[in-house]
């Protein structure tokens, strides 16, 4: 159910019966000594075909860059910046809309792409009435929280989080990169800070977490949660006023 694999008069024939798109969206930052760079959005994306194949739903090509600036003093981040990313959702979201998609269902892989997609969303409903837009970031969702806190406590952390690393190793096992036990800092002082500024408060880019404790099976149990959780936001906002 992906729209790159299918030709227009498919995505014609789609839109007759259903006006839903799920959108995927990440970033390309480091995630830790061990952590995948496209964590993020390989993620989203993973769940984003999932919960499509599900439920029959099409999914768009994946946003893979996000808003990372803080983490650009790491080899093999890079950033959008906020109005950039507003504007490319935007301009995805209203290209989308103009050949015939009115529900846009975005899933979520990056904390800090949060703002900019709300704003984006203020912008595009202010000149588009009838385009209806939901945010499922992934990680968040109370069904995902309660598990990751039942697997790993406190130690899950703020970035590079257990729980994340656990999900790219049930998902790319031949990516997996052990670490050794640990947690790292997370100073509370101050946010949001620059590239140099978060390399001195976190040196090895993790944000407290201990990803030592993931496994490719905790993972595989936290995908499977987010997967459902998520269909189950999908299918509200699809019944929210009318067909999907
Ligand atoms: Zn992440």
């Amino acid at each position: 159910m992906q729209v790159a694999h299918k030709n227009w008069p498919h995505v014609e024939q789609y839109l007759r019966h259903k006006s839903a798109l799920i959108i995927p969206i990440g970033s390309t930052e480091q995630h830790g000594p061990n952590g995948l760079i496209g964590t993020d959005h390989l993620v989203a994306e993973s769940l984003a075909r999932k919960v499509g194949e599900e439920n029959g739903i099409l999914v768009a090509p994946t946003l893979a860059y996000g808003m990372s600036h803080h983490h650009l003093a790491f080899p093999g981040s890079a950033s959008l910046s906020p109005d950039t990313l507003i504007r490319v959702i935007r301009d995805v979201v209203t290209s989308f809309a103009r050949n015939g998609f009115s529900r846009f269902f975005f899933i979520n892989g990056h904390g800090g792409n949060v703002s900019s997609i709300q704003a984006a969303f203020s912008d595009i409903l202010l000149d588009h009435p009838k385009i209806r837009l939901q945010l499922a970031s992934w990680w968040l969702l109370p069904e995902v929280t309660e598990q990751e806190k039942i697997f790993f406590g406190q130690e899950n952390g703020h970035h590079a989080t257990c729980g994340e690393v656990s999900v790219t190793w049930h998902l790319y096992p031949e990516d997996e990169t052990p670490i050794k036990p640990g947690v790292a800092p997370d100073p509370e002082t101050e946010w949001p800070v620059g590239p140099d500024r978060y390399r001195v408060l976190f040196p090895d880019g993790r944000m407290g977490s201990n990803p030592s404790l993931s496994t490719g099976e905790k993972g595989r149990v936290l995908f499977e949660i987010a997967q459902k959780a998520l269909t189950d936001r999908l299918l509200k906002f699809l019944a929210r006023d009318g067909s999907s």
